[in-house]
């Protein structure tokens, strides 16, 4: 894919778009440290730098568009931040040091609590994705894209979805096909998972 294209970019996501940044303050606000989110330059690096945009309905730089437009409902009914696969790629090349792996997290949370996001599959999704972390201490995003895309996408619409996403994993993001190997400190931080989700339940 050609870095600088832009993938499945709404047309009311544009430059010139009416602006009310509430939105943006109140995501910018539930994202922990400093996302830096009001400062994207729409240059669009993130979206022609991520290897699940194929699966998107509308690119991370669209997302940003729609955020600054108080687009709430269709932000929030939007499959992107599920289908981020935590690679941080988009986040090292971001020219503006926006967060913007840390920014889909938050939108996930958002959709969430909002019950806007009516994709039963997404909660799969991310426990899928916990479960490598808990397991091997880091993400494999080749495995977390394709168990979901086995899992919950029809035949039709598997292939069209996996083979560009794969690729792109593959040859662009050099992400190897293999399971990923333990980090060290493994047990030290199932201790950390295991506390954290004490305190989550108290
Ligand atoms: S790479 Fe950064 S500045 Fe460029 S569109 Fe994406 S978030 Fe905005
Ligand atoms: S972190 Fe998410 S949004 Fe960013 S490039 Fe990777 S999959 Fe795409």
């Amino acid at each position: 894919m050609n870095e600088n294209v832009i993938v499945s970019d709404p047309p009311s996501a544009g430059p010139l778009m009416h602006e009310d940044l509430e939105l943006l303050h109140e995501v910018a606000l539930l994202t922990p440290g400093d996302s830096h989110l009001e400062m994207c330059i729409q240059c669009g690096t993130c979206g022609g730098s991520c290897p699940s945009g194929s699966a998107m309905d509308h690119t991370p730089r669209a997302i940003f568009a729609m955020l600054r437009a108080g687009m709430r409902e269709e932000v929030m009914k939007s499959n992107t931040p599920w289908m981020c696969v935590s690679c941080y790629y988009c986040t090292v090349r971001c020219p503006q040091d926006i967060h913007i792996t840390d920014v889909m997290y938050t939108l996930k949370n958002m959709a969430l609590k909002s019950k806007m996001f009516q994709d039963t599959t997404a909660s799969d999704f991310s426990k899928t994705f916990i479960s490598y972390v808990e397991n091997y201490g880091r993400s494999f995003e080749i495995g977390l894209a394709g168990i979901h895309n086995v899992t919950h996408l029809r035949l039709a619409v598997r292939l069209p979805n996996m083979v560009p996403m794969a690729l792109g994993m593959l040859t662009k993001k050099g992400m190897s096909p293999l399971p990923p190997k333990r980090i060290k400190g493994m047990n030290d931080l199932k201790k950390i998972l295991k506390r954290a989700k004490e305190l989550e339940a108290a």
